[in-house]
C-alpha cells in the first residue's frame, strides 16, 4: 500500500479542507405570471404558477367588505 512520504503540514491540510467550504446560494428567477422572484424549476410561491400553468390555486384573502356583502345577500 502506498503511503504518504511525509506528514502534511497543518497549513496544507487546512488549505485542502477550505476548498470544499463554500456557501451555495440558490439561483433565483422571475415569475412569468406575476413577476415575483422564485427558485428555478419550482412553483411560484406568490401565484402558484409553473410553466405558464396554474398548479396550486392560491387562497383569495377575504376583506371586511366581502364579508358584509355576503351577509346582506
Ligand atoms: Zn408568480
Amino acid at each position: 500500500m502506498p503511503n504518504p512520504y511525509r506528514k502534511h503540514s497543518p497549513r496544507r491540510r487546512d488549505s485542502r479542507r477550505s476548498k470544499n467550504w463554500t456557501v451555495h446560494m440558490p439561483g433565483l428567477s422571475a415569475c412569468k405570471n406575476c413577476g415575483g422572484v422564485h427558485q428555478p424549476h419550482t412553483i411560484c410561491q406568490q401565484c402558484g404558477f409553473y410553466g405558464g400553468k396554474l398548479i396550486v390555486p392560491q387562497k383569495v384573502k377575504k376583506t371586511k367588505k366581502d364579508d358584509k356583502e355576503e351577509g346582506k345577500g
